[in-house]
């Protein structure tokens, strides 16, 4: 097997201390296989947000180590976490965070700019035509609904090739019909790029996009649902007292 696009063991981060010390994510283990689709759900507080952002290189770990395809990040300085960060992860928000003054190109191609790389023009072309932007380059992000406007968030995030994208509930702002067309559109950038996608959700349609769902509960790995459909999602989260999830 391949090495695994990113990887966790005995991952635990807890915030506070002594009796305000909560434990986000307590001894977790987990491999994220290169090309695949993993949704990663679980109660509102399970850790699912923290579990993102450690394995992004974005918050630190408490104990336990991560890796970013062969690099240890854990064993990183600033520096070189901020370069891996911008070199080998993308990464898709809720808000889309992009810059109203420019247009859908310039945004997209920003993170490489302000890197001072060079894009790859054959693959910025096939990114624009698998998520069907070329009609809206020029458009400026007030002028794009909101599905078009994350399409060009995905469309950034895939520009650089990164190892390993991370969206944190990626249709959250979305209504039912765009937040499936860019859920269409991430399933395509694995299956058409042999993009690696992770994907915090608490929507059991959106986690049914997914080739794999982990599930978590009080800062641990509870559960592992392969090729999910969504009622089978659905199902496994009414086993989760109080199905309150955000
Ligand atoms: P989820 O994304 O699944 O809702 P989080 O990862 O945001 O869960 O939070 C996991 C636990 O860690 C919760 O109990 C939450 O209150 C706590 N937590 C998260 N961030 C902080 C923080 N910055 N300071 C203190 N506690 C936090
Ligand atoms: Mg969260």
């Amino acid at each position: 097997m391949s090495t695994p696009a990113a990887r966790a063991a005995q991952l635990t981060k807890s915030y506070g201390a002594g009796d305000t010390r909560v434990v986000a994510l307590d001894s977790v283990d987990i491999e994220i296989e290169q090309g695949r689709f993993t949704a990663i759900m679980g109660p509102s507080g399970s850790g699912k947000s923290t579990l993102m952002h450690c394995l992004a290189g974005l918050d630190n770990v408490s104990s336990g180590r991560i890796w970013i395809g062969d690099t240890e990040i854990t064993s990183l300085n600033d520096r070189q976490l901020t370069r891996l960060r911008r070199d080998q992860v993308g990464f898709v928000f809720q808000a889309f965070n992009l810059l109203p003054t420019l247009t859908a190109e310039e945004n997209i191609t920003l993170p490489a700019d302000i890197a001072g790389r060079k894009v790859d023009e054959a693959w910025l072309k096939t990114v624009i035509s698998t998520l069907g932007l070329g009609d809206r380059l020029r458009h400026r992000p007030s002028e794009l609904s909101g599905g078009q406007q994350q399409r060009v968030a995905v469309a950034r995030a895939l520009a650089s090739r990164p190892q390993i994208i991370f969206a944190d509930e990626p249709t959250g702002n979305l209504d039912s019909r765009s937040g499936a067309e860019v859920l269409g559109f991430l399933r395509g950038s694995v299956d058409e790029l042999g993009q690696t996608v992770v994907m915090v959700t608490h929507d059991p349609v959106a986690a049914s996009y997914a080739d794999l769902v982990v599930f978590l509960g009080d800062g641990r790995v509870v559960d592992r649902l392969k090729d999910p459909t969504a009622d089978a999602v659905l199902e496994r989260m009414r086993r989760f007292d109080g199905l309150r999830a955000d």
